[in-house]
């Protein structure tokens, strides 16, 4: 049973992020580096364009920032951010579980967090795109 039933919502309709703020993922997510990077995105319009950092990090610990009881119910949140320091671009199972229950667009970075250290996924944990603009 999903937390919120999302799927009625035009804001599933997701089709950009601003390059600003890729590059602020990408950013935090090669600083944070060997620990994982995580955050919600909030999107207006269509377009992702701010993060949203959850409180109680706990480094080294894989995905305690996601924690169920941390995740606010919010209208303009559309989905998560995470980095795989792995360098794997691909969701995990514990991502597929979390994509499934919480919002619709879902982005994963990976070392070496260069422009192109990206991936996109939607709540069924399928590859989608999102183009980048200023
Ligand atoms: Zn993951």
């Amino acid at each position: 049973m999903p937390l919120f039933d999302f799927s009625k919502d035009d804001r599933a309709n997701i089709h950009s992020i601003r390059r600003r703020t890729l590059r602020m993922i990408l950013e935090a997510s090669k600083s944070q580096d060997p620990e994982e990077f995580g955050a919600l995105l909030r999107a207006e319009k269509g377009v992702i364009r701010e993060l949203i950092l959850l409180p109680g990090t706990v480094s080294g610990q894989r995905h305690a920032i996601f924690q169920f009881h941390n995740l606010p119910i919010d209208f303009t949140v559309v989905g998560t951010v995470h980095s795989h320091p792995s360098g794997v671009c691909l969701p995990s199972r514990a991502d597929l579980d979390l994509f499934r229950r919480y919002g619709w667009v879902h982005i994963i970075t990976c070392s070496p967090f260069d422009k192109s250290s990206w991936a996109v996924f939607d709540g069924r944990g399928e590859p989608r795109k999102l183009k980048v603009v200023d």
